[in-house]
């Protein structure tokens, strides 16, 4: 972030506009309607100018700049277009007053971002300068997103703010109470233009809300890392929050869609260094849901494949705690759309399997490996890389063909994406050649290879002959 985003109180303060031609004028609209006193100091002013200084609503002080002009302004934007931006800017760097001219970035101690400004809800976008026409798309897009009567929404909420904080004492309880408001149909009343109504409905809102909020957690998937496919819901929980449970595959990326305020827990997990055992993971999302607050359990993928969500969920709601589950998109179809694959096929994958490769103490999954060979199945191998070669193994002795393709997909939708592909037999190789380390999944079967699923001739029975299956997870 190169420019801090701050709003400045101008109302009722003076500030200083040097300058009398077209892009002077654009900014004196903007500071009357921020309500700062204006004074304008140029040679020759607009007519614009001239009738608002006419009519006493500006000064205009027709002369050049001084330096004596520098004393007083809460800031100061430099519009001559001419040569003298350059020292009147720099003079205004020396005296410490914040200034700005127009369209010299470089000249400037702030910028002005494009602006949506609904009634009092004001958006501001800003590309720090590199690309303006870029910010003012942006905020068509806004404009065209927030509803026309957004503004007057902000004004009834500060109508009823008094009797909410009467009603609701200072914590989550009140700001879940706003988080309902602007949800409820009474919001929507509001926005479709019907105050008065919204405003008796308003009353019942605000007596249900006095009594005690209950917590609740949910158990939201994150996806497999790429922040964009977090689902609407988790966004929108994500920004709830009053505390965020999370683990070792949940990145920054996501996190930053979190409310800033939130509590955050880091609670760990790599394979071998627990940071917090299951049993206290449980204990604190209790603890938290119980003090009224609503937690967000935020785990990488999938909350219920090799997620513990269902665990999670038992032990709370065996509390009496209510629990919701938001589903996420899982790393094997994360990791399969990443490379290219196509988990099912109608050639010759109908059906695909999740394991876990999560090892023994012998280094070997305890994995049901006859019905891992079978043919036409994917096999989706989660936790699976330093077992890669148990595996391989394990399943050729099985009877699955060690040309069988593989594909191994490290950190997938992540900028840090590694793909590769090979044959079963060199499976472990190929993760270790590879220098494979992070998450990473390893997908098993014909729709590994590149670029479709007739690579490897296999003696195999029809798929007529085999039982009738839909896909089906089986742990370890
Ligand atoms: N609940 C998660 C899985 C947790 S188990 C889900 O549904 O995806 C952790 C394993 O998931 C890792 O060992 C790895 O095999 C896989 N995994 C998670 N994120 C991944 C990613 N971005 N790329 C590849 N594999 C990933």
């Amino acid at each position: 972030m190169q420019y801090f985003p701050v709003y400045f109180r101008l109302a009722g303060r003076p500030a200083l506009l040097v300058g009398g031609g077209d892009a002077a004028v654009r900014k004196l609209r903007l500071l009357r309607r921020a309500g700062a006193r204006v004074t304008v100091v140029a040679l020759e002013a607009d007519g614009e100018i001239a009738r608002l200084a006419a009519d006493g609503d500006v000064v205009w002080q027709r002369r050049e700049f001084r330096d004596d002009d520098l004393v007083g302004p809460a800031l100061i934007i430099v519009a001559t277009e001419s040569a003298a931006d350059d020292r009147i800017a720099e003079a205004a760097r020396e005296a410490g007053v914040p200034v700005n001219a127009v369209d010299r970035p470089e000249l400037s101690t702030f910028i002005m971002p494009a602006i949506v400004d609904r009634d009092g809800i004001v958006v501001a976008i800003s590309s720090g300068g590199a690309a303006p026409v870029l910010a003012r798309r942006i905020r068509e897009r806004i404009e065209a997103l927030l509803p026309g009567r957004v503004g007057r929404l902000a004004r009834f909420a500060e109508g009823f703010r008094g009797a909410v904080e009467a009603a609701i004492p200072a914590g989550p309880g009140r700001r879940h109470f706003w988080e309902r408001f602007f949800d409820s149909p009474v919001a929507a009343q509001v926005l479709d233009g019907d105050e008065r109504g919204a405003r008796r409905a308003m009353a019942g809102l605000v007596d249900a809300a006095s009594l005690p909020t209950e917590g609740m957690v949910y158990i939201v998937g994150a996806g497999p890392g790429d922040p964009e496919l977090l689902t609407l819901k988790a966004v929108r929980l994500l920004q709830q929050a009053d505390v965020i449970v999370h683990d070792r595959l949940i990145g920054p990326e996501v996190l930053d869609y979190a409310r800033r305020d939130a509590e955050r827990l880091y609670v760990g997990k790599a394979r071998s260094c627990h940071s917090r055992s299951q049993d206290e993971i449980n204990a604190v999302m209790a603890e938290k849901a119980r003090e009224g607050r609503i937690v967000v359990r935020l785990k990488g993928g999938d909350p219920m494949i090799f997620g513990r969500g269902g665990e999670e969920r038992e032990y709370l709601e065996n509390l009496g705690i209510r629990v919701e589950v938001v589903p996420g998109i899982t790393a094997a179809t994360g990791s399969a759309a990443a490379a290219g694959i196509s988990l099912t096929h109608r050639d010759c994958a109908q059906a695909v399997t999740f394991v876990t490769g999560h090892a023994r103490n012998d280094g070997v999954p305890d994995l049901d490996w006859t019905s891992l060979v079978r043919m036409h199945q994917t096999v989706a191998v989660y936790m699976g890389v330093s077992s890669a070669g148990a595996i391989a193994g394990k399943l050729i002795g099985h009877g699955m063909s060690p040309a069988m393709p593989v594909a191994v997909v490290e950190n997938a939708t992540l900028k840090t994406e590694k793909v590769v592909r090979g044959r079963l037999d060199r499976l472990a190789e190929l993760v270790r050649e590879n220098g494979i380390v992070g998450p990473a999944m390893i997908v098993i079967g014909k729709v590994a290879a590149e670029p479709g699923c007739n690579v490897v001739p296999l003696k195999q029975p029809a798929l007529r002959d085999l039982p009738r299956h839909e896909a089906w997870v089986v742990a370890g």
